[in-house]
């Protein structure tokens, strides 16, 4: 399947190639063709799916086809203020040769500048839920024009504990309008949403979550909590560690296990809700430029963010929601590529452990010899059967793999 066939013309197929897009990702190339015929859509998709341009690029060829007065003709809302950032930017890919106008909205960040941005005129407005509403409510941003609504990461938005104020927000919107949802997981708080602000959609599913997780070569370590530290420090001096995003349970522990990288003479960042929008932003261009090869996060921060070519996800913690696992990985091996996920797990997170290869349905290989293998995690090194190794920086620890044999998963203590 290539661009060609998805009814786009010719300025976008030339957007498109600009861009450095070879081929459609199954997302865009079962949305393209229902959002140019102007139908409603409810797309079970992931980041990395490609779901932002299956969006963008017919909403981009619909509005050009159809100019007047300037006005919001769209509104994109989206949980998280750099995820917000990022669709801004792809639309801004997008509508290049276009004289469309678009700007992102959100918190963290003195209203000023996007108040002017608005005032400016906009066709397309991308926002978090809280600023948006600021902005409404000042009487800054009118959206009785709006044709084209886009709830991105509805699931996430529940989670986050948005779901009211996009209610609120959907409420004030135009009957008359294309509705866009996109969603990873569909609790049944986002179905019963979708049926009420969707008229007839197309259900459109890419990337099963296997799918995704298919392309990554996922390994498991059993270590002690207390020696976390030190073998991820041991996987960081392996040279293969080019650009490596590492999750922690907690804001806290982000922004200590970046301290002590740094002071290892590792240098990383933390990147988290408590930071302001500028450090965030620093930390994420410093990360995707190669200056700093260690990006530390928490769930919230790193939901949605574009992050291209990341060697390694490191589950420093493991999630205890098991859909956070898959997002988190999916980090790594985007739009095709591959990539390497290791997950720490201590004793008390086998229970997700459990539910995450529950999710996955298959088991996680486990790398049974490292430096710092947990004797009460790994009863298979009490037998002598695999010795730590000491040496550590000979030889990669992702190069010991083995598959579990079913009768040690079993015998995992709980
Ligand atoms: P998204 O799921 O929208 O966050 O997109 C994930 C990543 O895939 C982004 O870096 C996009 O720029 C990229 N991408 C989207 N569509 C394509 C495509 N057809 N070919 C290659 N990369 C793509």
């Amino acid at each position: 399947m290539s661009f060609q066939n998805l009814q786009l013309n010719s300025e976008m197929l030339r957007a498109v190639k600009r861009v450095g897009y070879s081929e459609p990702t199954p997302i865009q190339v079962r949305a393209i063709p229902h959002i140019l015929e102007g139908r409603d859509i409810v797309g079970c998709a992931q980041t990395g799916s490609g779901k932002t341009a299956a969006f963008a690029l017919p909403i981009v060829q619909m509005l050009k086809s159809a100019r007047g007065k300037r006005r919001i003709r769209v509104l994109v809302l989206a949980p998280t203020r750099e995820l917000a950032a990022q669709i801004d930017e792809e639309f801004g890919k997008f509508s290049r040769e276009s004289a469309l106008r678009h700007t992102a909205i959100f918190g963290g960040v003195g209203q000023q500048p996007q108040v002017k941005a608005l005032q400016h005129g906009v066709d397309i407005v991308v926002a978090t839920p809280g600023r948006l509403q600021d902005l409404m409510n000042q009487g800054y941003i009118r959206l009785d024009q709006l044709e084209y609504f886009i709830l991105d990461e509805a699931d996430r938005m529940l989670d986050m504990g948005f779901i009211n104020d996009v209610k609120r927000i959907i409420k004030r919107l135009p009957k008359a309008r294309q509705t866009m949802l996109f969603s990873a997981t569909m609790p049944q708080t986002i179905q019963d949403l979708s049926r009420s602000i969707l008229t007839d959609p197309v259900k459109v599913e890419a990337n099963p979550q296997s799918t995704t997780v298919e392309s990554i070569e996922q390994s498991i370590y059993f270590v002690e909590g207390g020696d976390k530290r030190a073998l991820l420090k041991h996987i960081l001096r392996d040279p293969a560690s080019k650009r490596v995003l590492v999750f922690t349970r907690t804001k806290h522990r982000a922004n200590n296990l970046a301290k002590q990288l740094s002071r290892a003479r590792i240098p990383a960042e933390a990147i988290h809700g408590n930071k302001s929008q500028t450090a965030r932003t620093r930390a994420l261009a410093r990360f995707k430029s190669g200056h700093t090869p260690v990006l530390v996060a928490t769930d919230i921060a790193a939901r949605g963010l574009d992050i291209s070519d990341v060697t390694h996800v490191i589950n420093f913690d493991l999630p205890n929601i098991a859909e956070s696992y898959v997002h988190r990985i999916g980090r790594t091996a985007r739009a095709g590529a591959s990539g390497i996920a290791y997950s720490f797990c201590d004793v008390d997170e086998r229970k997700y452990l459990r539910e995450i290869e529950a999710l996955i349905q298959k088991p996680i290989e486990v790398v049974s010899e490292h430096p710092y293998a947990s004797a009460i995690a790994a009863p298979k090194r009490q037998n002598g059967v695999s010795k730590p190794r000491h040496n550590g920086a000979s030889k990669p620890p992702h190069q010991n793999r083995r598959r579990r044999p079913r009768r040690n998963r079993q015998a995992r203590p709980a």
